[in-house]
């Protein structure tokens, strides 16, 4: 099938840095197949018009827990602590299998409406996130959370358990292109240093990309400090986290010394500045790691977190608060930041030959604006409107893996109103609906 989006606004790649300018983009199967010059024997099955629109690489939305949607809004204004171990920690044992699955379905179809066009999930319900992903045509990287420890020199059952159902989920989605695997550890506090170790291990032994939270709060990082005189960044050091491709999520609590490890060692920072600051954690000091040569991409966490999975909302966060809190305004500038919410995903994911931008030979993931809105109008900077104007809603066309996902605002891959109802009966059974409102 051969569909073009002709005469379109598109944001494109120029000298690591990206430009706006307007052309035709030409996609055959999976693939973008030209820009401005229409390839060889194109055939044109679909044409998408860009009169007064912009297309954008979808957004990569590189640290969530998708199944958590269901705990939208149902614990909030607490300390880190008190919301993990106090309120959604006895919440996720009661949901089952199922529950993860619609609460994944909720999460993508928020995505998908709002530009962002792979997410990287941490999840503890195996197969659930993967079959969403297969149904709705979303592309994902799936982590099984891993949580455990050492019996004597063993790794204990509930650790050993969770890996293998992780490979099992691998197993799962090796059918699907749009699903890549990695292995999860949750955090320093909940993987002792022999599960972690072996875990880095496996990781090497196998091939696969770490997903990690690390240094997130400061109870963590007193945590490490007390029980093994470290920081949580030298601790996954330390168990060989870093010797595969690691994705930290948050390092906010970081010194100088945390950082010159994540820079030698090639980790990703995937900050998160909605959630650590609803959890009162602060903020990544992520103009540093630039600066040191970290890879610093961006992610939304969960919904129980956010509450929000709106790509759009964290950019505007992300180019706003360094300057705030740094009091200086020319940090994160908006071309930055939308590298930062894009291709700098896609490096971290190690999917940068594949997606993050919009260049011939990559995968045709994209989201089209309508720019005849009021919040896109006038045109005088278009990226700058995208991080400091934008809210999502501008966001009318989807295509993911060349297949369009989202037509004039109509999802077209799966019924949005069951999704409604199905999250509604298990916010039902788990009495989150206290009609309170
Ligand atoms: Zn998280």
């Amino acid at each position: 099938m051969g569909i073009v989006i002709k005469d379109i606004l598109a944001v494109l790649p120029e000298n690591g840095s990206d430009v706006v300018k307007e052309t035709s983009i030409y996609i055959e199967g999976e693939k973008i197949t030209g820009i401005g010059i229409q390839p060889d024997g194109f055939q044109e099955d679909k044409v998408i018009e860009g009169k007064d629109r912009l297309v954008i690489p979808g957004f990569i939305n590189a640290h969530t827990h998708s199944y958590m949607t269901t705990f939208r809004n149902v614990a909030d204004d607490l300390s880190f602590m008190d919301w993990l171990f106090g309120t959604i920690d006895p919440l996720e044992g009661k949901l089952v299998p199922e529950d993860a699955y619609w609460g994944a379905k909720l999460a993508i179809m928020e995505m998908m409406r709002c530009g962002t066009t792979t997410f990287s999930d941490m999840q503890m319900h195996i197969h659930q996130t993967t079959r969403a992903v297969k149904e709705t045509g979303m592309r994902a990287v799936i982590g099984r959370g891993l949580v455990g420890g050492m019996d004597g020199d063993k790794v204990n059952e509930a650790g050993m358990s969770r890996l293998n159902e992780a490979y099992e989920e691998m197993e799962d989605g090796k059918d699907c292109s749009r699903l890549n695997f990695r292995l999860a550890p949750h955090a320093p506090y909940t993987c002792d240093p022999g599960y972690l170790k072996y875990l880095a291990q496996e990781a090497k032994k196998k091939e696969l990309g770490i997903h990690i939270h690390l240094s997130e709060s400061v109870s963590e990082c007193e945590g490490t400090a007390k029980d093994y005189g470290c920081t949580p960044i030298e601790y996954a050091e330390k168990a060989g986290v870093f010797d595969v491709p690691c994705v930290a999520a948050h390092c906010v609590q970081v010194d100088d010394k945390d950082i010159e490890i994540l820079a030698r060692h090639g980790v990703s920072v995937v900050t998160n500045p909605a959630s650590n600051m609803k959890l009162g954690n602060g903020f990544a000091p992520i103009q540093k790691m630039m600066d040191a040569g970290v890879n610093v991409c961006l992610g939304t966490d969960g919904a129980a977190s956010n509450n929000s999975l709106n790509m759009f909302h964290e950019l505007s966060l992300l180019t706003l608060v360094h300057k705030g809190t740094g009091k200086t305004p020319q940090c994160i500038s908006a071309k930055e930041g939308f590298r930062i919410a894009t291709i700098n995903g896609a490096k971290a994911l190690g999917l940068e030959a594949e997606i993050g931008s919009i260049e011939v030979g990559k995968k045709a993931d994209l989201a089209i604006l309508n720019l005849n809105t009021p919040s896109m109008t006038p045109r005088n900077n278009l990226i700058a409107g995208l991080c400091y104007s934008a809210n999502g809603s501008e966001v009318e066309t989807v295509l993911i893996n060349g297949q369009i996902t989202m037509e004039n605002r109509k999802i077209l891959t799966f019924d949005e109103e069951e999704v409604y109802r199905e999250i509604g009966k298990i916010c039902t059974r788990l009495e989150l609906d206290k009609k309170t409102y």
